[in-house]
């Protein structure tokens, strides 16, 4: 029997190569092992398109450690961050910046609706003390694409910095630095350049950097000292996650083999494409209209049938061997699934027809 396929956002589905690369152990001295870490970090900014202007500061932990690490040390203590929220990963965002002490204002629109640039530049005129912006480029919670290369036009026309949470799109959409300001980019290694979880990463404006000594509520989370301890000495600050770091240098290997963010997109747009038409042809309604919805994550309304329940939805499709994702809405009854991952349109097609006898076997016509 095969591993079940995980349609979720990370974790996701990993390749055997990845998964060998696990097989050793490293010490965290060990020069081999500092040089993959410097490597890592060479591929990170290479792909945003930042190596002029930007580093890398990879962080132990999950991709939220990340965020909460960027927002301490790049808005200062007399700061304030407007931050976009148009689901659970904004609400997020401003809820860890209320509890880190920094000042926070949030524009909140509709789970379908992405934010105004307009009037994102109208509450930056209104609130001068407002000194960062905060967005979701792919909110995970729908699978909402937010127009960051807009939002980041009118940020920098108004003097302001905006911190990006990459997290579910990167190396997948494109966003190159050279074209989008930003003073932060955050992602992850077990999203879109498929490594398993564990370490986050903060694609961070060198100067910016250089300028966020003694912001950091957190000796953890400190990115400056991360940073100048690794300049230093080529070691992560604490205990590395060495085969976390041995699983990414081997996923991004696959990732420029495969032919790089291109390469990567094109996949993942193939598998949207294979999903929307078998779970459609199922009978099945997307929540987002398709111009407003990434290829990484699709929300579904759930089957209108009385019976339907999640939990055995979920159930039987993994018996069959695929691993959905629940839904995030409050208002709407809706389940998730992933296009990312070690996976192609094979596997997708392969889970639709899961779902298609699942919903035949409990009568859930939809
Ligand atoms: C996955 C994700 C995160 C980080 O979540 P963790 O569970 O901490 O890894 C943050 N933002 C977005 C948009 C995400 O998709």
């Amino acid at each position: 029997m095969r591993e079940p396929i995980l349609l979720t956002p990370g974790p996701l589905t990993t390749s055997l190569a990845t998964k060998t690369a696990m097989l050793s152990d490293w010490g965290s001295w060990d020069g081999a092992f500092n040089a993959l870490t410097a490597d890592v970090c060479r591929q990170l900014v290479e792909i945003a398109g930042a190596s002029d202007t930007h580093v890398c500061v990879p962080l132990q932990g999950s991709g939220t450690f990340a965020v909460e690490a960027a927002i301490g040390n790049l808005v200062p203590r007399d700061g304030k961050l407007l931050v976009l929220v148009n689901g659970a990963y904004g609400k997020r965002m401003a809820r860890l910046t209320e509890v880190i002490g920094r000042q926070v204002s949030v524009y909140e629109t509709r789970d379908d609706t992405p934010p105004s640039p307009v009037e994102v530049a109208a509450r930056l005129a209104a609130d001068p003390g407002i000194t960062h912006v905060g967005v979701i480029q792919c909110e995970t919670s729908t699978g909402i694409l937010n127009p960051v290369a807009e939002i980041a036009d009118v940020v920098a026309t108004a003097g302001r910095r905006l911190i990006i949470d990459a997290m579910s799109a990167f190396g997948a959409l494109p966003l190159d630095a050279r074209e989008v300001q930003y003073d932060a980019l955050i992602a992850s290694s077990n999203k879109c350049l498929e490594g398993v979880p564990g370490m986050g990463f903060v694609i961070v404006r060198h100067d910016a950097l250089q300028a966020a000594e003694g912001n950091s509520h957190s000796l953890a989370l400190d990115l400056v000292d991360q940073y100048r301890y690794m300049q230093k000495s080529g070691q992560w600050r604490f205990t590395p996650p060495t085969h976390v770091v041995a699983a990414f240098a081997a996923a991004l290997d696959q990732y420029q083999a495969e032919g790089g963010q291109p390469a990567r997109l094109a996949r993942y747009l193939a598998n949207y494409a294979t999903l929307c038409e078998g779970l459609e042809q199922l009978g099945l309604r997307r929540f987002l209209p398709a111009e407003l919805q990434a290829p990484i994550i699709v929300t579904w309304h759930a089957p209108a049938h009385s019976g339907y329940d999640f939990k055995r939805f979920y159930e039987a499709v993994r018996a069959r061997g695929f691993v959905l994702y629940p839904g995030k809405l409050t208002e709407v009854e809706t389940f998730r699934v992933g296009c990312i991952g070690a996976i192609d349109h094979a596997e997708i097609r392969q889970a639709v027809a899961a779902v298609g006898e699942v919903l035949a076997e409990f009568g859930w016509d939809v």
